[in-house]
C-alpha cells in the first residue's frame, strides 16, 4: 500500500480483514497536514446529484459505518444535526432532488418558508428549493484515522514513514515499490491523493488545493446543528459543525484552475479566498457568524464530473484516486471494493 490517508488505510483494513498480508509505505509524517484527509471532522451525507453515489451512501450509512464504530470500539458518526441542501433554481439543487427522491433517501424537500422555521439561523436567501438530509452527520476524520492505525497495528501491519515512493515496477514477476529501500510484492496498491499522477503519469485528475477556515459561531455542534451545502449555479459552498463546537468549518469547492495546486509547495491559506468565503456566510446566517478562529489548506483530486477513479492501472498495479473533494465518506466502501478486486485478482 503507498499512502496512508483515509483510502489507503481502509484498503488496508479490507485486505487485512480478507486474509493479506499488507505492508504501509507514506511520504509524510501520521497526521501530516499536506493532503487530504487530515483535520478533525468530515460531512456525511445522502444527498448526492448522482443516483449512483445516493445508494452507496445508504450502504455506507446502513453497513460500512457502523462495521468500521463497532471493530475499532468508537464513534464515528456524530447524527442528529443533520443537514441541508439550498440553492436556486438552475443551480445542481434539481438534480439532488430527483437523484434523493429516485433513491428513497431520508431526504425531504422543504418550501424555504417551511426550511425557514424548521432551521431558524439560515436565511436560504435566493434558494428556491430546500432538501433535508436527515441520514446527514459529521464524520469524527481523526478519530477515524487514528482508529484505523490502531487497528492495523494490532493485526501487525507496519506502516513505513518516511517512506517517498519513488516509481512502482515489474520486477521478479511481481512489483518493487521503489523508495528509500526496495519494497518486493506480488500487487501494489496506490492511495497517493493529490500526488497520483507522480506515480500514474497519465491519469486525467487535476489536484486543487482548498482554503478552510473555522469561524466562530455559538450554535454549531456536531450532532445538534446541521452541516449545509449551496448549491449556486456555478459554486458549492458548504460548511459544517465541529465536534469540539462553537466553531463552523467552511469553504468553496476549488476547481483547482490556475498556479498554486502542487501538493509539494507549502502555500498558506489565502485570505481573499477565506474573504469571499466569509461575506457568502453573512448571506446564508441571519446572525452568528464570528471572527475567523482558524484556517488550513487541504487537497482536493478533482476528476471530471467529480467522479471517483478506481482501477487498475497496471496488471499489477491498483490506482485508487477517490479523492474528487468528498471521498471520506465513501472510504469504507471504496477501500472494501479496491481490497476485493485486489484479493480475487490473487486468487
Ligand atoms: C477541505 C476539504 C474538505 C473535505 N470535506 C469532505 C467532506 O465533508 N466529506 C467527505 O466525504 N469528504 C470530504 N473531503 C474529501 C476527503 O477528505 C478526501 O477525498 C480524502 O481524504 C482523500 O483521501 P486519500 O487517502 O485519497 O488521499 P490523502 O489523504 O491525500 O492521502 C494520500 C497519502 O499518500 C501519501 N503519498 C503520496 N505520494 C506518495 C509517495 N510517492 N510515496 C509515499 N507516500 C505518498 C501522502 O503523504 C498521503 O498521506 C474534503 C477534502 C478537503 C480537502
Amino acid at each position: 500500500m503507498v499512502g496512508a490517508g483515509i483510502n489507503g488505510l481502509c484498503v488496508a483494513f479490507h485486505l487485512v480483514r480478507l486474509g493479506a498480508r499488507v505492508v504501509i509505505v507514506d511520504q509524510h509524517d501520521d497526521g501530516h497536514p499536506h493532503g487530504s484527509s487530515h483535520g478533525e471532522e468530515r460531512i456525511t451525507r445522502s444527498s448526492y446529484e448522482h443516483p449512483r453515489w445516493v445508494a452507496d451512501m445508504q450502504r455506507c450509512h446502513a453497513e460500512e459505518w457502523p462495521m468500521l464504530e463497532e471493530l475499532l470500539g468508537e464513534r464515528l458518526v456524530h447524527r442528529g444535526g443533520d443537514a441541508v441542501f439550498f440553492g436556486p433554481e438552475g443551480g445542481r439543487i434539481g438534480e439532488y432532488a430527483r437523484a434523493v427522491s429516485e433513491a428513497g433517501a431520508q431526504v425531504d424537500e422543504l418550501d424555504p418558508s417551511d426550511a425557514r422555521r424548521r432551521f431558524p439561523a439560515f436565511t436560504f436567501a435566493d434558494s428556491a428549493r430546500v432538501l433535508h438530509d436527515r441520514s446527514a452527520g459529521v464524520l469524527a476524520a481523526a478519530a477515524t484515522i487514528r482508529g484505523l492505525g490502531r487497528w492495523l497495528a494490532s493485526k501487525g501491519v507496519e506502516v513505513r514513514r518516511p517512506f517517498a515512493v519513488e516509481r512502482v515496477e515489474s520486477r521478479h514477476g511481481g512489483i518493487a515499490v521503489v523508495g528509500p529501500s526496495v519494497i518486493q510484492a506480488d500487487f501494489a496498491v496506490l492511495t497517493v491523493g493529490p500526488w497520483v499522477r507522480r506515480l500514474v503519469p497519465g491519469l486525467a485528475v487535476r489536484p486543487a488545493r482548498q482554503h478552510v477556515g473555522y469561524w466562530q459561531f455559538p450554535l454549531a455542534k456536531a450532532g445538534h446543528f446541521p452541516a449545509w451545502v449551496r448549491l449556486g449555479v456555478d459554486e458549492l459552498h458548504y460548511g459544517l459543525p465541529t465536534i469540539a463546537g462553537g466553531e463552523m468549518k467552511a469553504a468553496f469547492h476549488d476547481h483547482g484552475a490556475g498556479p498554486g495546486h502542487d501538493a509539494d509547495e507549502l502555500v498558506p491559506p489565502s485570505e481573499v479566498a477565506l474573504q469571499a468565503v466569509e461575506s457568502r456566510l453573512r448571506e446564508w446566517f441571519v446572525a452568528g457568524v464570528g471572527p475567523l478562529a482558524r484556517r488550513e489548506t487541504c487537497f482536493y483530486t478533482n476528476a471530471e464530473d467529480d467522479q471517483f477513479l478506481s482501477s487498475w492501472t497496471s496488471d499489477r498495479v491498483y490506482t485508487v484516486s477517490a479523492c474528487s473533494g468528498h471521498a471520506f465518506k465513501l472510504g469504507p466502501l471504496t477501500g472494501r471494493r479496491a481490497a476485493e478486486a485486489v484479493w480475487f485478482r490473487a486468487r
